[in-house]
Parts: C-alpha cells; structure tokens; sequence
C-alpha cells in the first residue's frame, strides 16, 4: 500500500506543528556558525532536538566527536525499510553558513520530527545521521567506515540553493594539502644561506594557473596559501598551501593527482626546497538513484515546485557522493534565494537566514518526511530502489 495523500497531509501538518522549533534551530546554527569537525553546538542542539521527540540518540557516533544517530522504531515494528535522513551542519571559515547548511541542519530534524509524530503508520525504522565535515574532509566517509550507514535502505537529504533541482553533478574532489621546506636565512644580512619555501608556493601557483588553461571544462583546481614565512626579514623556511582538485570524471581526477604530484616536485626543485602532498577527504562523483528521484520529485510537485533541472555550469562536490556509490542516495536542492546569488558568498549567507528560507527549510522537512514515508510504508519501493542501484532494469 503506498503512502497516501491523508498520511502524506499529516507530515506537512506535523513540520507545520514543529515550525517555531524547526525555524529557532535553523538560525541558532546561522548564528553560530562552526567549521568542519568543530560543530559541537550544532551537533548537541541537534541530538538534543531529535531526542526531545523519541529518537535514541548517540553523540558521538563513531570517531568524529560531532556526528550523531538518532534511531526511531515504526510503531509497526522494527522489522522493514531503514530510511535515513542526513543533515550537515558545518559552516564555511571565516565566511559562516555560506552553504546554508543550517537549513539543511532544521529540515532534517523537521523531517525526523514528523516521522516521529507518524511512528504508528509504519513499520520499519528512521536513523537519523548527523553529518559532520561535509566542506572539508568528507566527514561521511568516515561514517561510511564506522559503520553507521550499514543497514540503510536509503539516504535523504536536501540541500538549499538557487534553484529547485532534483539531480545533482557532483565533483570527485579531494583536499591536498602542500608543505615546503627550505632553510630561514636573514633577508638582508645573507640571504644566500636561505632556501625560500615560499617561493616554491609561488611557483606552484602559477603552475597551477597555467595547468588551468590547458583543463577540460568537467574539471577544477583552486587554492589557498596558509602559511608564507612569520617576518619580512626572515627567508621563510616553511610555507603551506591548501588546494582542492575536482573533476566529474572519475578517471581523469585520478590522472589529475598524479599531474598535481609532479607540479609540486617541479616548484620544490627550482626553488631548492622539499615539498611534501598530503591528500585527504575524497569525495566521489554521484549516482542518482532514479527511484527515490522520482518520488521526491512528486512530493515536490505535489507541492508546487517544479523540477528546474541541473545546470551544468554550477556544480560542486559532496561526500554524499561517497555515499551513493553504497546505497540508493539522492541530493536535491530546492531554492531559498533567487536565481543568480552566488554560492559560498556572504550574498548566499545572508541568504539562509530569511524567512524565504525558513520556509523551504520547512518544505523541504516535509518532502523529506513524505519521501521517506513513501518507502516506509511501501517496501516495494525498497527493492525498486535496490534494483536501480544495481543497476538492474
Ligand atoms: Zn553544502
Ligand atoms: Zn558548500
């Protein structure tokens, strides 16, 4: 039996009944924004919400400190689908809830609210997961391998932006982060004993710029410089950078590491200093999951959203890119702002902080609650799901 129209009318009117709880939480997170394996506020506001509504709730969950489950049983059982609903927390540094992910944060827990308040209508259960890390180090993965996805039948989430989008492209992207090491010498007094780990940075980046030039347009490289030497008058003896690679080609990111490696050896030669790579937080391209797609997609338009499709120009990355390769996964996006407000801006900041937003944010704690009924109270759709993962017709 699938979810009906009057099931799916009781989860707008349970978000609906959360709202001042729902919209309080999104802009305590707004307000005290945390960076990646650093939100303990969000994290405990968040268990400490799901808890409020019979979830048994763990923080932490598994090795990151900031990741927390939340687990709920149907009132028809434990036994049947395990859906769970995902929700990252973590702000951009020195920039704050740039992504919106407080949005994120509240739907989720709207949406695990609901569920709750609709636990008699389902057998099965809801695991909550909050997800620290997704800007920088793939936090989900980490998770991946704490094994707390094992068992799920699906992953929800919704993520806000400038448009209302069912799909997503994402990246494969990976952190790298470059440390030279050269020799401090005195700028001024003899400068000819110094090895100058800066100039390596510079010569790096300027590799970089020109590699650029020659990338396909699937794919992506951009950095930062950490550390450039403590004093004008000191040859600096260690500089750091921080870059990120992406491509939506899985393969030729692969290739792009190894091209990465080499630019950085080239500029540790020719400015005479060693130069160490570090790569971290892998994140991988997306699989879609046509099933769980096309239910959202009718949550959504029964609402009155329409699908606006994906623009190519405007993508990213996200470990639950990671995820997706391991169970059937979606990652839309509905907007809060206008066409147009670039993302990881202050422009897009103060834009999840409005009540447009509060209001999708709302929304969206309902599509996903409708979404995971449809699955909950109709198993069917499980193994639907499954096939498609695997690619089955
Ligand atoms: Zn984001
Ligand atoms: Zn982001």
């Amino acid at each position: 039996m699938p979810a009906t129209p009057e099931l799916k009318a009781r989860a707008a009117a349970a978000v609906e009944a959360a709202r001042a709880e729902i919209v309080d939480l999104s802009a305590r997170i707004h307000a005290n924004p945390e960076p990646a394996f650093e939100e303990q506020r969000a994290a405990a506001w968040v268990a400490e919400a799901i808890a409020r509504h019979g979830y048994a709730v763990e923080l932490p969950a598994g090795r990151l400190a900031t990741a927390v489950r939340g687990r709920l049983a149907g009132g028809k059982g434990v036994k049947g689908p395990r859906i769970g609903i995902l929700a990252e927390y973590d702000a951009l540094p020195g920039l704050g809830h740039g992504c919106g992910h407080n949005t994120m944060a509240a739907s989720g827990v709207g949406a695990a609210i609901a569920l709750a308040a609709l636990r008699d209508a389902f057998a099965g259960e809801v695991v909550f997961l909050g997800t620290p890390a997704e800007e920088r180090g793939s936090g989900k993965q980490f998770m991946l391998d704490d094994g707390l996805f094992d068992g799920l039948d699906a992953a929800l989430l919704f993520h806000p932006g400038d448009r209302d989008m069912v799909g997503s492209i994402l990246l494969a992207s990976e952190d790298v982060d470059v440390t030279f090491t050269g020799r401090a010498a005195h700028a001024a007094g003899e400068p000819w004993e110094g090895k100058n780990a800066l100039d390596a940075v510079v010569l790096l980046l300027q590799a970089v710029g020109l590699w650029r030039q020659q990338l396909p347009q699937h794919a992506r490289v951009h950095g930062i410089v950490v550390e450039g030497g403590t004093a004008a008058n000191i040859i600096p003896d260690r500089a750091t950078a921080r870059f990120m690679i992406r491509s939506t080609d899985q393969a030729y990111f692969e290739a792009m590491r190894e091209r990465f490696r080499a630019l950085v050896a080239g500029a540790a030669m020719m400015a005479d200093v060693a130069g160490e790579v570090v790569f971290s937080g892998g994140s991988t391209t997306m699989k879609d999951n046509p099933v769980l797609a096309g239910l959202w997609t009718a949550n959504m338009e029964a609402a009155g959203r329409d699908d606006e499709g994906v623009d190519p120009e405007h993508i990213g990355s996200s470990d639950m890119g990671n995820v997706s390769l391991v169970l059937p996964t979606i990652h839309p996006t509905l907007a809060i702002c206008d066409h147009g407000v670039p993302w990881h801006s202050i422009e897009s900041r103060d834009a999840a902080a409005t009540p447009r937003a509060d209001e999708t944010t709302l929304l969206a704690a309902t599509l996903v609650a409708q979404t995971a009924l449809d699955l909950l109270v109709d198993p069917s759709l499980v193994v639907d799901a499954w096939r498609a993962f695997r690619g089955e017709a």
